[in-house]
Formats: C-alpha cells, structure tokens, sequence
C-alpha cells in the first residue's frame, strides 16, 4: 500500500471520498489542491496539514495564503502549482481527481516523477491517450483505475493477466436519468432533471455526461487505452441497478464480473491499497435484498454521445481529445443555461466530424486540438 499521498481536486466529489478513505487508513496526505473552494480547502488543511494546497485561481489562492499563514502549508496557484503538486517528493501516490481535461499535464508530470496515479479523471486519459499510457510504460508506474467500471475490469483482471484468450470488456451503465426517453421527449428537459442521477452522487460535470451518457462513451475509451483493447471488443450494457461494476469475457464465454453496492470509496481504496484489501465502512453488499439485477441495451441513436465515443476511438489521432474537449465546453454551457440537452451530443458530432484529425506528437498538439473543439462550440451558441 501507499502511504503518502497527493490528492488533485480534493474538495470535489471523489476528492472528498478519498480524504475519508485516506484518514480510515492513517495515511499521510501531502497535497492537496481546488479550483476555488477555499473554504472546504481550508478545512481539509487543517485536518490533513498537508505540505502543500494549490489553489487554481490566481486570486483565491492569495485569499488562502493570508487564512491558512499560521500553518505549515504552502499555497501556490494554477498549473505550476497542480504539477507541483504532482511530482511532490514526500508523495508516492498521485490520486488524480480534477475534472476535465487540466488533469492531463499533472498526470504526465506524475509519471515523468516516478510516481503511482491513481486516476479518477477520465478525460485526461479520453484526450491525451498515448501521450498518458507511454509517459506511464516508459517510467515504469503504475496507473491505477478509480472509476468504477475500470476498477471492476482491473478487479477481475487479477490472477487473470490479460492476454489472448481476454475477448472483451463489458461496462455496465446505469443509463442515467433518461434511459428509455425518445429523442422527442429529450427536446426540453431542464439542467435540474438532468443533475438527478438514480444511483449516484457525482459532481455536476459527470452528472450531466451520464445524462446524456457521454460519460459511459468516455469510459470506453478509458477502457481501451486502460487496457489495450481496441474499441469493437468493448461492449456497454444498460444496469440499472448499479450492483455488476464491469465484466470480462474470455474466449471459452466464461464472464466475470466485480460487484458491490454503488458507492465510490470501494474503488478510490482499491486504486490506493493495491494488491492489499482492508475493511471498508461500505455497506455489504445483500443480493437477497436487491432481489433482481436487470440487462437492456443502449440506445446509440437517442444517445449520441455514445456512439461518437466509438467513432473517435476509431478514427484515433487528436479524434477523442476532440470529443472530449467539444463537450466539456458544451456540458458547461448546458449547465449555464445557455445550450439546449440534445445540443450536447450534437455539437460533439459535428466537432468530431469536421476538425481535422492529426497524430499528436506533444501534449501541446492535444490541448491544441481541445481548444479548437472548444471554440467549434463556442462558434455556433
Ligand atoms: P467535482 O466537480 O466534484 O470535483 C472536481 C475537483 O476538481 C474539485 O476539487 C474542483 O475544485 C477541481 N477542479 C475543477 N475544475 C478545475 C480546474 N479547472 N483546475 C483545477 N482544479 C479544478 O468532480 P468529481 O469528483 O465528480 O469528478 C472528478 C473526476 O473523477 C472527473 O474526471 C470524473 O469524471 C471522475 N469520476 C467521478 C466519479 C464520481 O463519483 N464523482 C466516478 C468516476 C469518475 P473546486 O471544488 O474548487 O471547484
Ligand atoms: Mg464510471
């Protein structure tokens, strides 16, 4: 187990939920970092004292420095600071939970510093793709899956390396809030009903991608690069129940799968105690009392998002920084009431279809590629 860790969006969601974890367990937290929520960051600093806090914006960081001055804890801002944080000497663990794509430069960073990652943004790995699984082989660290179908896959993979007789991946999706709407009854749905995931609580990025089921196409690409699996061997079916995390399917059709009760702190442990397990305080999980689990298949029509996921993993290239990048912009405008539900999925369409697909060579030809995505959108609001 690692026991000295750095933690990137600690105020948010996963954040959160690992600090827990990481207290349970007695480990030594040594950066910890927000966009803007000094307040929660402040807390957290003096629960954890932490060597470090970075704090993205520029201003508020200088706010945290004048509260947190009779403390041992450093402050620094944006992306110096989050690399900083990254690459910290005292940590040996990186559990990376920032939301989107700013991850990615802090991940490389990581890697290029010897250290683990454990890794809960999944754009990071949808944009940068090889950029992040090189950066990972050739220092020879590990990259730990914090999202939970990706820690299933990982679950089930032990004792059973991936190779030849590996035939597919399965992730399970929850199909979120609107599984089984027509496009027809999707046409005016609120920010509000989409926040309103059945099984979850998830920070508002990732609520709205499982709305609009954007997050189960990043995920597929998160599995391939995870996994080195090409896209047309992973497949998605609908769970409601959230009870089967992802299954693995070998040659001779034997399935396994990795199950428990919904709740982010089995994987966020897992990613952190790897190989080791140790108690946990989620509840056990009783299929007497679930009493059904039930199958459907998605729907990519209505769910659009979906299906450019598979295509952009297909095309390769710049392809999925570019989805990744189209909808984060558009995910925030919908969110700021600005866009319209089905305008998401088809703005990540045309963006996929008409910028240019390239090889990238540096992570300056994906944030490249990300900022035209962004600007694809921004154009037509
Ligand atoms: P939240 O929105 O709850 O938290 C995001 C964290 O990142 C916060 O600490 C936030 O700071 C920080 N942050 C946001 N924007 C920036 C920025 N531009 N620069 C630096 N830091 C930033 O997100 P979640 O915890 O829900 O998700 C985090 C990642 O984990 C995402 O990639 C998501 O897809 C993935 N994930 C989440 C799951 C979940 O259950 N929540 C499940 C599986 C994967 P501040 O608080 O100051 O805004
Ligand atoms: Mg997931």
């Amino acid at each position: 187990m690692k026991h000295h860790l750095s933690v990137l969006g600690s105020t948010g969601s996963i954040g959160t939920q690992t600090l827990d974890v990481a207290e349970k367990l007695h480990l030594q937290v040594h950066a910890l970092t927000a966009h803007s929520n000094i307040a929660l960051l402040e807390q957290q600093i003096r629960r954890f004292k932490p060597e470090l806090a970075v704090v993205f914006d520029e201003e508020k960081a200088s706010q945290l420095r004048l509260a947190v001055r009779d403390t041992a804890t450093k402050v620094l801002p944006g992306m110096d600071g989050l690399i900083e944080a990254a690459t910290l000497d005292s940590a040996d663990l990186v559990l990376n939970a920032v939301v989107g794509m700013v991850g990615l430069q802090p991940t490389i960073a990581a890697a290029q510093a010897k250290k683990d990652i454990a890794l809960a943004n999944k754009e990071t790995l949808v944009a940068g793709g090889d950029l992040v699984t090189r950066a990972v082989r050739s220092n020879g660290v590990r990259l730990l899956p914090v999202d939970s179908e990706h820690s299933a896959i990982f679950q089930c993979l032990q004792g059973n390396p991936p190779n030849k007789a590996l035939k597919k991946l399965i992730l399970t999706a929850s199909g979120g809030p609107f599984f089984g709407k027509t496009t027809d009854e999707l046409k005016n749905v609120t920010v509000e009903q989409a926040l309103h995931h059945p099984n979850w609580s998830m920070g508002a990025k990732i609520t709205i991608d499982s709305a609009t089921m954007m997050n189960k196409g990043l995920e597929i690409i998160e599995a391939a690069r995870l996994f080195d699996v090409s896209g047309e061997d992973i497949d998605v079916v609908v769970h409601r129940e959230s009870i089967i995390h992802s299954l693995i399917e070998y040659n001779d059709h034997s399935v396994m799968a990795q199950l428990g009760v919904p709740d982010m702190r089995i994987p966020i442990q897992y990613a952190i105690t790897y190989p080791e397990r140790y108690p946990s305080p989620v509840a056990e999980l009783s299929l007497a009392q679930i009493g059904r689990l039930t199958f459907f298949e998605p729907d990519y029509d209505t769910f659009q998002c979906l299906r450019v996921c598979k295509q952009a993993l297909a095309m390769g290239g710049v392809a999925t920084a570019i989805a990744n990048g189209a909808n984060e912009e558009a995910n925030m405008l919908f969110r700021k009431g600005r866009l319209r539900f089905l305008e998401i999925g088809e703005l990540v369409a045309g963006a996929v279809a008409s910028i240019p697909n390239q090889t990238p060579k540096t992570v300056e030809d994906v944030l490249t590629a990300d900022q035209m995505a962004r600007q694809y959108v921004t154009d037509r609001v």
